[in-house]
């Protein structure tokens, strides 16, 4: 199912929004990217990457404004909220976002433009698609007693918050 979905005036806003902000954050010494996170009419958080400011490789503008849009909120899940991004999403920052359970994500610059500037996440989809041993980054399977038993404490707990 594709549905078209329309592009709002508040959209192309928000959208301008990011764009500033990665702009900005050249001049503060950060990477060119930006995101904003939106519930509603609102901003609820913006972020900046920040991975050579802050020597952090996690802290890309996405992770950055699940962060502190998660610490406004006072919550796991940003299931009501939007996110209007600079570029296309990295594999990590899709994840995330996913995980924050965001309802819709629009973005400016596609990864071939940040390609075209060395910012290539290409070869971590090509790795995804690789057994786990044969990939750059070697995944290896230890079978584990211990680490077993954490998952039959969690699966048996009564009072867990699930996420
Ligand atoms: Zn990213």
């Amino acid at each position: 199912m594709s549905e078209k979905i329309e592009i709002s005036d508040a959209d192309v806003r928000f959208m301008e929004m990011a764009a500033e902000i990665a702009e900005k954050n050249i001049d503060r010494g950060g990477g060119s990217f930006g995101a904003v996170i939106v519930r509603g009419a609102e901003v609820v958080a913006t972020g900046a990457n920040t991975v050579t400011l802050s020597n952090d490789p996690t802290a890309h503008a996405e992770v950055n404004a699940i962060r502190e849009a998660c610490r406004q909120l006072g919550t796991f899940s940003l299931k009501d909220c939007i996110v209007y991004s600079s570029c296309e999403p990295c594999p990590m920052c899709l994840s995330a976002l996913y995980w924050a359970g965001v309802k819709r994500i629009y973005f400016g610059n596609t990864k071939e433009d940040a390609d075209a500037i060395n910012f290539s996440d290409g070869f971590i989809y090509k790795e995804l698609e690789k057994p786990r041993v044969d990939r750059v980054l070697p995944c290896i399977h230890i079978e584990s007693e211990k680490n077993i038993r954490a998952f039959q404490k969690w699966a048996a707990k009564k009072d867990k918050i699930e996420y």
